[in-house]
């Protein structure tokens, strides 16, 4: 980046700071040829390495189609399917990295696709993991089962603790 009054190529970050929900840093530089200050403006671009080494931009849509095909048939409405989208693009951005092989997309989409649709979850697990066997949906299913349970647990040991607060409040 060379200095826009003198042209001298080197210069210091005084400041940076982020804007646009991550997609743009803009930052404050002073010249270390005549020590003027200018500001740059860097738009990042999210890019998706396809396995055949091929670059195209990070697109939410694609995501969206992506996942509109596992779900089909499940009643999972367009604006969860967008939202899942803008998780997946967050995840990226905050991640910091500007290129991204395709097949972490598909990983990063597993997590908040099964917080929204197990079966759909199920579906696009098998792509993604490579699953060669009915051996890795018992597993999968499994894993699932169990974790559900956790959950309810959890939310069962949490009611518990309310009533107890509540219990106490109710004391004189
Ligand atoms: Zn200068």
């Amino acid at each position: 980046m060379h200095c826009p009054f003198c042209r001298h190529a080197d210069s210091r970050v005084v400041d940076s700071r982020t804007a646009d929900e991550g997609t743009v840093i803009r930052r404050r530089r002073q010249c270390l040829g005549c020590e003027r200050r200018f500001t740059t403006v860097e738009q990042l671009t999210l890019a998706v390495v396809k396995r055949s080494g091929v670059t195209e931009p990070f697109s939410r849509e694609k995501v969206v189609a992506g996942v509109r095909r596992a779900c089909q048939g499940r009643g999972v409405s367009e604006d969860s399917l967008a939202r899942l989208a803008q998780r997946v693009e967050e995840h990226f951005r905050a991640s910091g990295s500007a290129e991204i092989p395709s097949r972490e997309v598909g990983l990063a989409i597993l997590s908040p696709l099964r917080e929204l649709d197990e079966v759909a979850y199920l579906r696009f697990a098998s792509v993604y993991r490579d699953f060669e066997s009915l051996d890795d949906f018992e597993n999968e299913i499994a894993t699932l089962r169990a974790d559900r349970e956790r959950a309810e647990r959890h939310r069962d040991e949490n009611e518990g603790q309310e009533q107890d607060s509540t219990l106490t409040v109710a004391e004189p």
